[in-house]
């Protein structure tokens, strides 16, 4: 396949400083201020990794992905063609404003804005920095994961895995949330265990929760007790996944989908790996609590 990595997200945020403020003091990470307005996140030598912009969506609007060259580009950008998937070539304004070398655009059937890019920009020389001395890992496993709610998963699955190639790692079949019934599907395009993942849930928002993942487990506890110093909700207590070993809390962001900040997710080795089922979200924890009553409802 093509696609090596997730590369960039785009969040359209209602309320821009409250979350550059949560991203900086809460999360650490590092937080550029765009000339435009925008607001750029780094978590590694990426020019930027989230791009905040304002809007009233509070959800994910765009999802880079990376691969290797143009020749690669080339080569996706032609089997989408060829399985009936509109393509447009970024131009050189599109380029400049990711810090690419080259992207196409296109949409999953969700009507999700998807790119694939090569030649991301490295600040090597403005090294990232965390407000709160956090490391994350991404390198070769790219920026962390994504989980989408659909209303057309068997949809997706075709999109995904038979035209964008990626690879089913496992299912989870559980009530994540009790009462509710859900087949979880966990897609890799490298060795994190899962880039993407797949919920049949009719939510109105596209993003369920990111994933960015620490590279010491005391980073998650830092940012854990620092985002319930400032009254934030868990949605998921601390817990471990049963699929990536994944050690993580979940946190509600200003925008009303969660983030999950993890460590020790599993890396996967194609050459052995199978596909598996659970029937649990978690080896333990991931206790789900309801959101707080807002005040004045009744
Ligand atoms: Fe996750």
């Amino acid at each position: 396949m093509e696609i090596q990595a997730l590369g960039y997200l785009g969040f359209a945020v209602s309320d821009l400083d409250q979350w550059a403020a949560f991203a900086a003091d809460e999360l650490g990470l590092m937080v550029v201020k765009r000339e435009d307005g925008k607001i750029d996140l780094r978590v590694d030598d990426y020019a930027w990794r989230i791009r905040l912009s304002e809007g009233a969506e509070d959800d994910m609007t765009l999802v880079g992905w990376e691969v290797a060259d143009k020749a690669a580009l080339s080569g996706l950008a032609e089997r989408l063609r060829s399985s009936g998937v509109a393509v447009s070539e970024g131009s050189s304004e599109i380029c400049a404003d990711r810090m690419v070398a080259g992207l196409i655009q296109f949409e999953d059937p969700d009507g999700l804005a998807c790119e694939a890019f090569f030649g991301p920009l490295q600040l090597t020389q403005k090294p990232f920095v965390s407000p709160r001395g956090a490391t994350f890992k991404t390198g070769d496993q790219g920026l962390g994961h994504i989980v989408l709610s659909t209303r057309d998963k068997p949809g997706l699955v075709t999109f995904y895995e038979d035209i964008l190639g990626f690879k089913l790692s496992d299912h989870i079949n559980t009530e994540v949330v009790p009462g509710k019934v859900l087949n979880l599907s966990f897609y890799r395009c490298n060795g994190r265990h899962h880039s993407l993942a797949l919920a049949p849930l009719p939510l109105p928002k596209r993003l369920i929760h990111f994933m960015l993942e620490s590279t010491t487990i005391d980073d998650v506890g830092r940012a854990m007790y620092r985002v319930l110093e400032n009254g934030r909700h868990l949605p998921f207590t601390l817990g471990r996944h049963s699929n990536d070993e994944m050690l993580s809390f979940y946190v509600l962001t200003p925008s009303g989908f969660e983030l999950e900040y993890g460590w020790g997710g599993l890396a996967v080795d194609d050459d052995t790996w199978h596909v598996k089922t659970h029937n649990v979200n978690s080896a333990w924890g991931h206790k789900f609590q309801k959101p707080p009553r807002k005040e004045g409802a009744s």
